[in-house]
């Protein structure tokens, strides 16, 4: 245990975790004494990639007091309602989820049963009939919600597709102005106390030395800091994530930018589709043991519906955590932290947590074993939550087509995901242990995008007579449906939200 206080900070790398934690830590230290230093350098550059985002990235912005509209207009970006996941549960399929609630809870029960009551009686009932976000998306349609929760016109959220390297040069304006000092230089050596291990300083190519107390690794899939020099070590879940390669391709701009992104499966993994206001992101995640990297570049060009901006790019990747993300006084964030595939856009939403640990447990006065065993258990249990719900995408497939969807169906899962599953095909419970960062109605779109049916529903559902449900659904339904009608184009929304200043 150290009990100094911490006020001198370095974070390695100016991606988007970097400077999301140089504008939150700015934040942070508003109005006291501290001296942020943010260590970057331009010859190996950012990832690259990282377009689309969940929810919470609204929270992010305004813990830091961000106008969206100075957001939107400086980072390229575009709404999102949600994801549109195309042959995935065999080809032709299509099914959302959005951010939002299937319907509402009817005398207390959860309203997915009460369309599996009616699912033998009434054909051609969808969960997707009762979700406004979903009906909005369908229409190519965007609106914020206006009105409070419970109206099935206000129980959404949004979400925004952006373009990453803007949105780190927008936050690195914001942490300059607040004091943050930017150093531009490669780190060629990392200085430790012989005494107890803990980084005292980095040396830079320049001869330079960036001294201090917490060091933020932010340095990207190479943790120069975390595993270079602190070796904390990474998991490996290829065994239940089998993609392990990406290749991405920017394409032009859509006509109409759909207000969702979209993720096809294709032969040997998936590929994204992310409108921008100016661009359209695009690649292929794959699995090599099941598509050689040319092959996917090949059918990556030929998938896609916008002409090529750039050469396609190509990534390579273990899924799985890092092992633990606090060790001595190296805090890791971003890629430097583990990477889970973009299925679920899950990665910014990451940082995002890390920081919010890394602010709530901030060694004051200090550096304590039990915070430091706190953040990497919360950790752990964040990537492990989201890993389930990534594996329950590929598990649940009826696609046999290729030799990669028919090792999907067949591969082992964690025992956390299978009693998950087993519960709701018994009886359409949804659990959840802890917080996660994908809810209850999250699980159902997949579910029932999946054709994932429980045997039995609620037996309360019983209690509504069958007259007075369907009355109350065809209501739900046409208001819902009217409602999405009147919704201005996604396009439209955007035009209107910049001028509205
Ligand atoms: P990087 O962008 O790699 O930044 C690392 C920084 O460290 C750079 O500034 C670099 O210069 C610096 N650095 C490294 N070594 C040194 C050194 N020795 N000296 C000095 N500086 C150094 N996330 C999402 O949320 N949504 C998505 O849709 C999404 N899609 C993705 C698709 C792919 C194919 C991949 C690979 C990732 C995707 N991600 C996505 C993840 C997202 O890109 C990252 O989480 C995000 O960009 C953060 O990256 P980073 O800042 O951790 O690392």
């Amino acid at each position: 245990m150290d009990n100094s206080a911490v006020n001198q900070v370095v974070i390695l790398g100016g991606g988007t975790a970097g400077w999301m934690a140089a504008a939150s830590l700015a934040r942070y230290f508003e109005g006291r004494q501290a001296q942020i230093t943010l260590v970057e350098s331009a010859d190996i550059g950012t990832v690259g990639v990282g377009e689309a985002t969940i929810p919470s990235i609204r929270d992010f912005n305004a813990s830091l007091g961000v106008d969206e509209r100075d957001f939107i207009r400086a980072t390229d970006a575009t709404f999102k309602l949600g994801i549109e996941f195309c042959d995935w549960r065999a080809p032709g399929s299509a099914f959302f989820h959005p951010f939002a609630d299937f319907g509402q809870p009817l005398n207390g029960v959860a309203f997915h049963h009460y369309l599996n009551r009616l699912q033998g009686e009434e054909a051609g009932q969808s969960l997707e009939d009762y979700c406004f976000a979903v009906q909005l998306a369908r229409r190519g349609r965007f609106a914020q919600p206006h009105e409070q929760p419970p109206t099935p016109l206000a129980d959404y959220g949004y979400a925004y597709h952006f373009d990453a390297g803007r949105y780190a040069n927008f936050l690195r304006q914001y942490a300059e102005a607040r004091g943050v000092i930017r150093r531009e230089g490669k780190v060629t050596r990392v200085e430790q106390n012989p005494d107890n291990g803990f980084i005292t300083a980095l040396h830079l190519d320049d001869g330079a030395r960036a001294e201090g107390q917490l060091f933020v690794d932010c340095s990207g899939f190479r943790g120069v800091l975390i595993e270079q020099t602190l070796q904390a070590g990474h998991e490996d879940w290829r065994q239940w994530l089998p993609c392990d390669s990406a290749i991405a391709v920017p394409g032009a701009a859509m006509p109409e930018p759909t207000p969702y992104t979209r993720c096809t499966a294709l032969d040997a993994g998936w590929q994204w589709r992310i409108p921008l206001q100016s661009r359209t992101g695009n690649g292929y995640v794959y699995s090599q043991a099941f598509v050689s990297d040319e092959q996917a570049k090949q059918t990556l060009l030929k998938q896609m519906a916008e002409s090529p901006l750039k050469d396609p790019k190509t990534f390579r990747f273990v899924a799985g955590p890092r092992k633990s993300i606090w060790e001595k006084n190296c805090f890791a964030l971003g890629l430097a932290s583990g990477f889970l595939e973009p299925l679920e856009s899950t990665s910014i939403s990451l940082i995002q947590t890390g920081i919010a640990k890394l602010l709530r447990l901030f060694p004051e006065s200090g550096f304590h074993e039990v915070d430091r065993a706190e953040a990497n258990r919360q950790h752990h249990h964040e990537f492990e939550r989201i890993r389930d719900f990534l594996v329950l995408h590929y598990k649940t497939t009826q696609r046999s087509d290729t030799a990669f969807w028919r090792h999907c169906q067949t591969m082992p899962i964690p025992d956390s995901l299978a009693h998950k599953l087993k519960l709701f095909r018994h009886r359409g419970e949804l659990v959840q242990m802890e917080p996660e960062a994908f809810e209850h109605d999250s699980w159902l779109a997949i579910y029932s995008g999946m054709g994932v049916q429980p045997n039995h529903y609620d037996i309360r559902a019983n209690k509504i007579p069958e007259t007075a449900l369907t009355d109350e659904l065809g209501r739900m339904r046409a208001m819902i449906a009217q409602a999405a009608e009147q919704a201005p184009s996604h396009s439209a929304f955007i035009r209107q939200h910049e001028l509205d200043r």
